[in-house]
């Protein structure tokens, strides 16, 4: 493999012909050997984004993209050395599954002894040596994508760009391929972009996860800061679930429709509480709580029941229980909230 790449756009915004703001400038720097995920909703620019880094889309005049501190705005895609992988797999039907990894190999006129070695060493690495001698057609999709990424680590890119490789597969396989995915890329030390609007994907993949909203960047950061600190109401929303209670803080205490919590921070003028599902759990019927609620809805999920709690704000609180009791709809419940989890914005 070759040393790692480092990346970098500057003020890169797109326009399409159509008039479509795509991107607004964004400048983004990703680190050699790291695994960068975009992650967004539908629409935010993710796609655009890694297709500018491939070379596939130009950014409008004055944006810049950098390989290793070199412009490479001009530079043609078949000149960027980087590799592709889609959730369409974008194999080539009609050939076998050798052939589509060695693909790259015969395009750079590599010898075929090395070529024939090539491939061989990638059928093994993803598992496939079985599948050899398969036509496309032929193979599942876990399979197929399995091919594109061999496909693709075959001619050494420089980088990997991922655009939600694991979309059309089903959540098991979704799963156990992520988990490879994500050996694998540890393992080669290649730098990565990886594209995908699925928060768990981000947070499991990512050293790195960068937040867009409407073709701007809203967070960069680790998984674990995007979910402890999360910038905005966006990103808290996005990354998983929020719940929000609004009140009043004032000498040491949170005040709420739900009523009362002990506030051990420095008050503040903030007016909402955000905390995630795992940071609050329904008292035990003999505890006294001074928060209150209603169930509302339990919907029992097999390793835990999701709870709707009213709590007289405009959403009810989810919460996750493992507790073995029956929680019916219009049961009232203490609440416990782990302060430690809370976040003000
Ligand atoms: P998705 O997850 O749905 O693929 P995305 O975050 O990858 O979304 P992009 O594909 O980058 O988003 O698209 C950003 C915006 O640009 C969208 O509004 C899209 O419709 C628009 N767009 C993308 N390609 C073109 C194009 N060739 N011409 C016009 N508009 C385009």
């Amino acid at each position: 493999m070759q040393s790692s790449l480092s990346i970098s756009l500057q003020q890169c915004s797109k326009t399409f012909a159509d008039g479509t703001r795509a991107l607004e400038p964004i400048s983004l720097d990703i680190h050699a050997g790291e695994t960068l995920v975009l992650l967004g909703p539908s629409g935010c620019g993710k796609t655009t984004t890694l297709r500018m880094i491939a070379g596939q889309e130009q950014p409008d005049q004055g944006g810049k993209v950098m390989f290793d501190g070199v412009d490479v705005t001009a530079l043609p895609i078949e000149k960027r050395n980087v590799g592709m992988v889609f959730q369409s797999y974008a194999l080539f039907p009609n050939m076998t599954v050798a052939e589509n990894i060695g693909y790259g190999l015969k395009i750079r006129k590599m010898p075929s002894a090395e070529s024939k070695a090539r491939v061989a060493e990638m059928l093994a690495m993803m598992q496939i040596e079985r599948l050899a001698d398969r036509r496309i057609t032929q193979l599942s999709g876990g399979q197929c994508q399995r091919v594109a990424l061999a496909r693709a680590i075959a001619v050494r890119p420089r980088a990997l760009l991922l655009d939600e490789p694991l979309t059309a597969l089903d959540a098991k396989l979704r799963d156990s391929l992520r988990l490879e995915i994500d050996g694998l890329l540890r393992q080669l030390k290649i730098t990565s972009v990886y594209v995908t609007h699925d928060q768990t994907e981000a947070m499991a993949l990512g050293d790195r996860i960068v937040v867009m909203e409407h073709g701007r960047i809203a967070q960069i950061g680790t998984p674990r800061e995007i979910y402890q600190k999360p910038a905005n109401t966006f990103v808290a929303d996005f990354i998983g679930i929020m719940n929000r209670l609004n009140g009043k803080i004032r000498d040491g205490i949170f005040s709420c429709n739900a009523g009362q919590l002990a506030w051990q921070q420095p008050d503040t003028a903030a007016h909402s509480i955000l905390f995630r599902p795992e940071d609050i759990k329904i008292a035990e019927a003999h505890e006294n709580t001074s928060l209150r609620g209603t169930v509302n809805t339990a919907v029992f999920m097999g390793d835990r029941t999701r709870i709707l709690v009213d709590v007289g704000e405009p959403q009810p609180l989810v919460i996750d229980s493992h507790s073995r009791y029956d929680f019916k709809a219009g049961d009232m419940v203490g609440l416990h909230i782990d302060t430690r989890g809370i976040i003000v914005l």
